[in-house]
């Protein structure tokens, strides 16, 4: 059993800062995350994109962030079950919770935080029957480390900003980009596909639009795809790697059934302290839903600094918290 004063399951960048929050006041945290390394959104869908909205940095790659964001929290020694998820939630006779894993690692504490962000969040896949065969192989549903496609044949699927701002991408560095869409209008950005249709012109993106992806080949890995028109005319391409970009499916998984009360898949809380109608259990970030909120990075590190405070009274009920700024604690000294 691992045993501290919170569990915060979801360790993408809000998690992450709630562990400085919380270390201020003397609270220690424990992460649970489905994913392999910490970072969440940013690590998993867009660790090369600059952010441009956090306050101080005027620019900051997505897994920057992350990297300081872990520095940061450094001297609080924060605890990490990875690649486990949380599945269950269970009460203790003296006012604790007992949160337990897909993989039976069980964790107590008497606060739980959930940063669980879009949740287990899951592509959405196109209806091919030997799909699966090729995942892995060819087929990416989310480009962690866009240099390992340099220099390689790329089809790209979809209509939307991913779709084609990865075809803008690697205009500028595969051998070959083919843009694959279903429709003859983008739903992407107004700019992306301005610069799409004049890449297009120029050659550089082959653009290949009301018509469709309906089949993989390959030996082993994927060597080519079958391309039909709307007008059944049926092409087939050779490439390296198809990447059939059709958006996340959010999914919040079986935080779902720890009785919360909910709306459109995410936690209703209360703005005084980002409480969810549970006492002891708190949601911060892209999880939790509120009138006017916001799902951007900074809104959830300002409630997680609120929550901090919240949580340090069932943490520590006999003591009285006095709030003071870092620099007149003396620096941040951790545990
Ligand atoms: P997340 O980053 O979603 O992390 C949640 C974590 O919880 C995940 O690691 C997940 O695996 C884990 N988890 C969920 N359920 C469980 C469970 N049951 N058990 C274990 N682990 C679980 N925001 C900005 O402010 N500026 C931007 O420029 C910006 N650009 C963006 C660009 C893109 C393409 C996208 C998709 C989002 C962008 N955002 C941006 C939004 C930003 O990424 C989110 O607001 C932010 O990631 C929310 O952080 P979070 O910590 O709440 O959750």
């Amino acid at each position: 059993m691992i045993k501290t004063d919170i569990i915060i399951v979801g360790a993408g960048p809000c998690g992450l800062f709630t562990v400085f929050e919380a270390g201020l006041l003397k609270m220690r945290c424990h992460f649970i995350d489905s994913l392999p390394i910490p970072g969440g959104q940013c690590a998993e869908i867009y660790p090369k994109k600059p952010i441009y909205d956090i306050p101080g940095f005027p620019e900051i790659l997505a897994e920057d962030l992350i990297k300081n964001l872990m520095k940061q929290i450094e001297p609080f020694k924060p605890g990490f079950t990875l690649g486990e998820r949380a599945e269950s939630v269970e009460k203790t006779s003296d006012n604790k919770f007992i949160v337990t894993t897909n993989k039976g690692t069980q964790h107590e504490a008497p606060v739980i935080v959930i940063a669980g962000g879009l949740g287990c969040f899951e592509p959405r896949k196109p209806k091919i029957d030997n799909l699966k065969y090729f995942e892995g192989k060819g087929i990416e549903y989310i480009i962690k480390d866009p240099s390992l496609f340099h220099d390689k044949k790329i089809v790209i699927s979809g209509g939307g900003d991913s779709a084609l701002d990865w075809a803008i991408y690697f205009s500028k560095c595969a051998k070959e980009v083919t843009l694959v869409h279903r429709r003859s209008t983008f739903r992407g950005h107004l700019d992306s596909v301005e610069t799409i249709n004049k890449l297009a012109n120029q050659g550089k993106v082959n653009l290949i639009t009301e018509s469709e992806v309906f089949n993989v080949e390959g030996d082993g890995n994927i060597q080519s795809v079958s391309i039909k028109s709307a007008n059944d005319q049926v092409m087939n391409l050779k490439t390296d790697y198809w990447f059939p970009l059709f958006g996340l499916t959010p999914k919040l998984g079986p935080i779902q059934n720890w009785g919360l009360h909910l709306e459109k898949n995410a936690i209703l809380v209360d703005t005084l302290d980002y409480s969810t109608n549970i006492e002891g259990i708190y949601a911060i970030g892209d999880v939790n839903t509120y009138p006017g909120k916001l799902k951007l990075i900074l809104c959830g590190f300002h409630e997680a600094s609120i929550m901090a405070q919240s949580a340090f009274n069932r943490v520590f009920p006999d003591q009285k918290k006095i709030f003071k700024y870092t620099t007149v604690m003396g620096g941040v000294k951790g545990f």
